[in-house]
């Protein structure tokens, strides 16, 4: 371990944490302690939370003081996972309709952590959480990362949506964590041509990374344009994918370009899942200490052991605006044999429902369909006030493109909102992106979910398995 990683890890992470009233050091700390815990161990104390998390939500939450009501349930009926099926399952549709009973009436609204999950899966919902649950879920990724070999203080260089996500030159905690502490560099992935691959290059030699992280159809881009130029990239330690399904042919290309292992997470923040591979590469170990997954059928009954089923979490660590059985909106199955990691909690085999399709422009440059919600809306800061109020006016949107590689986009407007401000942006954006396609956007009625009664924001002939 370098200077920097002693440093980041024994001063400036503890500081930083005192600044900002987190508590990564504290909570990374206690999660090495669980990380191998026997599994009846990481129950009980599965339990202590749920029950904790319970009454505090029968106390102080609004919506699940009259659901409770209503079911004729007291907080004592709820004591272990199973009895989580005596409860309905929460969809993101629940959540809207009843959004201001969500938050708890005892947690200081100075405390909230306002967010939006990203749309990869659908419409965004917002949604709330606090500097604890924030913490909880670094913490988590922190004791991930370290079991790969890559030290708090090592630079990552991650190409993703986050770029424009972030908040330029804001002194946010978020981006002096990211930049000082996580030492993250973070790029622009919709930026796929050739300049944009160049940039990204000299970037990349320029910061000379201990890690790469991204969407794995973003970084299988990079690294056929890093095989083309002949550049042999190298001190890389890991690659992280997340956002997406990886492929097992992307997984394949990675390695080789970056010779170094792939190990691919999937979370989770609106219901608090954090979950990684572990070196046996087999699943992804759920971080059970922050949130119990059930997988079920769509009316919340669970389903055995390897059958897969909606993606069912409750969040044991946001007081906040606390998620009970929640329908994430992917799909998986709980992998049946035990890892021979020596970690003991529970794995999920491939997540579907996130983003498992490619678009592509006319030049043959695929873009990920991750990228779509943000680029909706191109020349606002995604987290600015104006960005939410303006996204706050869609209720559902739809790309499709037919087999020309035209693009339409379709746009359904909330009750009693007919237009938006930014439909010229947004068509102008779009064919920065699609260069030579016909881009046209309609205001529609209606578009209609999937038969699974999923929405699907991305329509296209063709997929990630095409190249
Ligand atoms: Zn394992």
């Amino acid at each position: 371990m370098g200077f920097y990683n002693i440093l980041d890890r024994h001063v400036l992470l503890p500081l930083a944490d005192l600044a900002y009233g987190s508590e990564i050091a504290r909570q990374w700390k206690e999660l090495r302690r669980t990380e191998f815990l026997p599994y009846p161990e990481i129950l009980a104390l599965q339990n202590i939370k749920l029950n904790r998390l319970i009454e505090h939500c029968y106390d102080s939450v609004p919506y699940y003081r009259k659901l409770f009501d209503r079911l004729g349930l007291r907080p004592e009926d709820i004591l272990t996972k199973e009895d989580l099926s005596k409860l309905p399952i929460l969809t993101k549709q629940i959540i809207r309709d009843n959004y201001d009973d969500m938050f708890s009436t005892t947690i200081d609204p100075k405390r909230f952590r306002r967010s939006s999950s990203g749309g990869s899966t659908g419409t965004p919902l917002k949604f709330c959480t606090d500097n604890h649950e924030w913490s909880m879920q670094r913490a988590s990724t922190l004791r991930a990362w370290d079991s790969y070999g890559l030290k708090l203080g090592d630079k990552v260089f991650s190409l993703g949506g986050d770029s424009i996500a972030r908040k330029k030159n804001a002194v946010s905690f978020k981006n002096v964590y990211d930049t000082v502490i996580m030492r993250n560099y973070k790029f622009n992935s919709s930026e796929v041509d050739d300049a944009g691959m160049k940039q990204h290059l000299d970037s990349f030699k320029r910061i000379s990374p201990s890690a790469i992280r991204g969407y794995g159809s973003s970084l299988v881009i990079f690294a056929r344009y890093i095989k083309e130029t002949g550049y042999k990239p190298s001190g890389i330690k890991v690659v992280l994918t997340t956002g997406e399904v990886l492929m097992p042919n992307y997984r394949k290309e990675l390695e080789e370009v970056f010779s170094a292992p792939v190990f691919d997470a999937y979370g989770a923040g609106d219901g608090g899942i954090v979950s990684h591979e572990c070196s046996c590469h087999n699943g992804l170990h759920i971080t059970e200490e922050l949130c119990v997954i059930e997988i079920t059928d769509k009316n919340g009954n669970v389903l055995p052991d390897g059958e897969t089923g909606f993606v069912t979490t409750t969040d044991l660590e946001n007081y906040a605006f606390p998620f009970i059985r929640y329908h994430v909106g992917d799909m998986s199955y709980f992998k049946k044999d035990s890892c021979s990691c020596g970690r003991h909690t529970r794995q999920l085999g491939e997540v579907m429902g996130r983003a498992g399709k490619l678009l592509y422009n006319k030049q043959g440059v695929p873009i990920s369909p991750t990228m779509l919600p943000i680029m909706l809306y191109p020349n606002l800061d995604y987290h600015c006030v104006e960005y939410q109020q303006e996204y706050n006016k869609i209720d559902r949107f739809q790309i499709r493109q037919d087999n020309k590689g035209d693009i339409q986009i379709m746009l359904k407007m909330k009750e009693g909102v007919k237009d938006t401000v930014f439909k010229e942006d947004i068509v102008e954006n779009y064919k920065r992106h699609f260069v030579g396609s016909e881009v046209s956007l309609l205001i529609v009625d209606d578009i209609p979910l999937l038969p699974s009664g999923k929405e699907d924001y991305c329509v296209s002939d063709f997929h990630l398995f095409e190249q």
